[in-house]
């Protein structure tokens, strides 16, 4: 299963992955996104390919 992390200390915080992702693996928690439902991604790069500076890890 993919390993999705964020990156804390280069986030901005800009939400783009919480709504670009198709799984609704990122979920908005007001101060800051989580990653709340690892196990439903399915590797499509899309968060990793829309962070603005390059936060988010997946590793397959
Ligand atoms: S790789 Fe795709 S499915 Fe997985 S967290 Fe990123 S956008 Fe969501
Ligand atoms: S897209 Fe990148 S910078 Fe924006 S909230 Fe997600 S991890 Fe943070």
């Amino acid at each position: 299963m993919p390993e999705v992390s964020i990156d804390y200390d280069i986030c901005i915080d800009c939400k783009t992955c919480v709504s670009i992702c198709p799984m609704g693996v990122f979920k908005d928690e007001g101060d800051k996104v989580s990653v709340v439902a690892q196990d439903e991604c399915i590797a499509c790069m899309g968060c990793v390919g829309a962070c603005p500076v390059d936060a988010i890890t997946v590793v397959e």
